[in-house]
């Protein structure tokens, strides 16, 4: 049977997210980006219909599913672990391992905080189906950088793989995608990436302010002030945050 006559036989759930890939050329090029050898240790999350799963070539292979009534059909795929849980509870392995998602557009950024920012394990792959517009915004395509960028880039190189016309999902969702691949680094670009990234946060507020202003009302210091501590680094105080480079903020940091 055809990936969408058996998608017919099922209620998705829209509140899920559940726009199922029904592309083999697609199926086949995130396999392929996976590069997965018989024994690496897989974990995917929201499997589906397990359409992906079934293509994945390990013995190991572990599946996040929060759909109960999907449970019975993944369980025929045979040879897997199943969670049946909302993966912002699941519990990561401490073995290496590498991650496969096609996932719902609104859990992007949760997933990428659990399994990369905030994981003491991160994957030492991930192969991610997102939404086009994100994926771009996680690359910093138009040369905008963004805290979502920051979350990602300093703990690895993401890399648009290939974008996906919203046409090889069933049912077809609004937008289009990409196949995003993030290969991390040993360890983090800087040392203390929690720091910086609260601090980016508060900057990043006021986008579209002057990072002078943003952090004169932050921190409730005179904008003189603030000007004379960028000049005594020689950094331009009227930068907006998404300009700004990771030794800039360093610098600006240790400010503070
Ligand atoms: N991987 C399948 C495919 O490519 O055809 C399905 C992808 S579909 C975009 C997302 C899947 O994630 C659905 O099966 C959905 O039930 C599941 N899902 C949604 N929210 C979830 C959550 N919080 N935890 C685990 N799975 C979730």
């Amino acid at each position: 049977m055809d990936y969408i006559s058996i998608i017919k036989k099922h209620k998705t759930k829209k509140n899920l997210g559940q726009n199922f890939l029904v592309d083999k050329n697609i199926i086949d090029k995130v396999i392929e980006t996976s590069s997965i050898t018989e024994n690496d240790y897989i974990v995917e999350i929201g499997p589906g219909l397990g359409f992906l799963t079934k293509e994945i070539r390990s013995t190991n292979i572990e599946v996040i599913e929060i759909d109960q009534e999907l449970i019975p059909i993944l369980k025929q795929i045979g040879n897997i672990m199943i969670r049946n849980i909302d993966v912002l509870d699941y519990q990561i392995p401490n073995i290496p391992f590498k991650l496969i998602a096609n996932i719902p557009y609104y859990l992007t950024s949760p997933i990428i905080r659990k399994f990369i920012t905030e994981s003491l394990n991160i994957p030492g792959l991930v192969v991610l189906m997102i939404q086009k517009e994100v994926a771009e915004k996680i690359i910093a395509k138009d040369n905008k950088k963004s805290v979502l960028y920051w979350l990602v880039n300093l703990y690895g190189k993401p890399e648009i793989i290939e974008y996906v016309s919203k046409d090889s999902f069933y049912p077809s969702p609004k937008v289009d995608s990409a196949i995003l691949k993030f290969v991390p680094y040993k360890k983090p670009l800087i040392s203390r990436p929690k720091k910086f990234l609260d601090f980016i946060k508060i900057c990043f507020s006021g986008k579209r302010k002057k990072i002078s202003t943003t952090l004169s009302n932050h921190f409730g210091l005179p904008k003189e002030k603030i000007i004379s501590m960028f000049n005594s680094i020689n950094i331009n105080p009227c930068l907006r945050p998404e300009k700004i480079s990771l030794s800039d903020w360093e610098e600006i940091i240790n400010l503070f």
